[in-house]
């Protein structure tokens, strides 16, 4: 018999559909479903992911931080923070009490990781924060770095990475926590029922943008990823003036207020020499099937991306797919192997890649996209991970973190 997985209660800032949280929401629910694990989800702020949860029978609680603390940004200063420590601290205290009942604190983005730690340290439970990000410069103010990296030396029991790069630059930031890496994982049921239907989806959606079913010309490139400048969208406009006749086609929105960003984009698409080939599709709920329709999926972020879960959509997708070569996307590509790579902000190196791809003897291709596919199922299956973070978390319960890292760390 499958022993019972501790009880977790998972703790995220947010409620918008990041990769962060569609993972949280694919990971609760294979525990709920394949495990019979009695978790709690405390998000602080309400959502869409909130009702996700919800609908699927996950208890599902929100405390909202105040609408002042709401607003700081990843790149925001300490100050800040210390200003709405208030809001902290109750919530903290919120917090300890849903973990009661509790084996574990998970708490799974960096405010989630402030507040998560004080309330283990209040409720006397163990914390696992799971490192979605690159702690590094880019991406944070130096004041926060120092802020997360000490609070998880102090008050974390241990570390899920989701890739060797993330795990990496925690250490250089000078985090100590003992650490396991866990990939994303996915649900290959899901992709390969649209794949199945490729030529269905690429038509409803080709219908949908304008443009008409045809083998050669008018190829789509698509871009996946909430708009934010480090994602690169421009970058991949940019690559647009130099590949004629090619449409490009923009899934996501600004979901962490980079609204600049998205006006930004809006008005460099309507640059006249683009006549009109750039297609923002918003936000959606649908990705498997959108992927379809892509002659390429690009990943084009600027700054070393931490995993890249686009990457490993696509390959499933089987859609070939060029990613920016840096970080956890080079966890995942293997340029000309399993997909191909593109220098990071290079727009004329993109277009090149695009063209490369566009230009490949069909079999050529088919053979990159089969390397593709099997290399995400034998790595990113969504129950195999599942399962390493059960064992992880297991091990940590009972006190025996060391041998996680023996066993996990290099
Ligand atoms: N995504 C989505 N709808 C959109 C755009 C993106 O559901 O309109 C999903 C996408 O399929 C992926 C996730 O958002 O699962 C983004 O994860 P990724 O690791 O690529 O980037 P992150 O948001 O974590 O930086």
């Amino acid at each position: 018999m499958i022993p019972l997985p501790p009880k977790v209660l998972f703790l995220d800032q947010t409620a918008q559909l990041g990769g962060a949280e569609l993972c949280l929401k694919d990971m609760v629910l294979v525990r709920k479903d394949a495990y019979q694990a009695a978790d709690r989800v405390v998000l602080l702020q309400h959502g869409p992911l909130e009702d996700l949860l919800r609908s699927a029978g996950i208890d599902t609680v929100v405390y909202g931080f105040s609408k002042s603390s709401q607003s700081i940004r990843k790149d925001g200063g300490l100050l800040k923070k210390v200003g709405s420590s208030f809001d902290v601290l109750q919530l903290a205290r919120a917090v300890a009490r849903e973990a009661a009942d509790m084996d574990v604190i998970y708490p799974n983005t960096p405010k989630a990781l402030i507040v998560g730690a004080m309330a283990g340290w209040l409720a006397g439970k163990p914390v696992v924060y799971h490192l979605h990000d690159m702690l590094t410069v880019e991406h944070f103010s130096w004041s926060n770095l120092v802020l997360m990296v000490q609070t998880a030396n102090r008050l974390v029991r241990h570390v899920i990475a989701n890739s060797q790069s993330s795990a990496d630059a925690f250490r250089a930031a000078g985090g100590t926590t003992p650490m396991t890496i866990c990939y994303n994982g996915f649900r290959r049921d899901v992709f390969d029922d649209h794949s199945h239907n490729h030529s269905m989806h690429r038509k409803m959606i080709r219908d949908s943008i304008g443009l008409p079913i045809q083998t050669t010309g008018q190829p789509l490139v698509m871009v996946f990823g909430r708009y934010a400048p480090w994602k690169g969208q421009h970058v991949a406009i940019e690559a647009l003036r130099n590949l004629p006749g090619v449409h490009l086609a923009l899934v996501g929105d600004a979901l962490f207020g980079e609204g600049d960003y998205k006006s930004q984009l809006i008005t460099m698409a309507a640059d006249p020499k683009l006549q009109s080939r750039v297609h923002f599709l918003g936000f959606r709920d649908d990705v498997p099937a959108l992927m379809q329709a892509a002659d390429v999926v690009v990943h084009c972020s600027v700054a070393p991306e931490p995993f890249g879960r686009v990457i490993v959509e696509a390959m499933l997708s089987k859609r070939p797919v060029i990613a920016s070569s840096a970080g956890g996307a080079l966890e995942i590509v293997q340029d000309r192997v399993n997909g191909f790579t593109a220098t990071p902000g290079d727009a004329p190196d993109l277009a090149n890649r695009i063209r490369e791809v566009f230009e490949l003897p069909v079999a050529h291709r088919e053979q990159i996209i089969a390397a593709a596919y099997q290399s995400a199922l034998d790595r990113f299956e969504l129950k195999a991970v599942v399962e390493k973070v059960n064992e992880t978390l297991r091990l940590v319960v009972s006190g025996q973190e060391s041998v996680v890292s023996r066993q996990w760390e290099d």
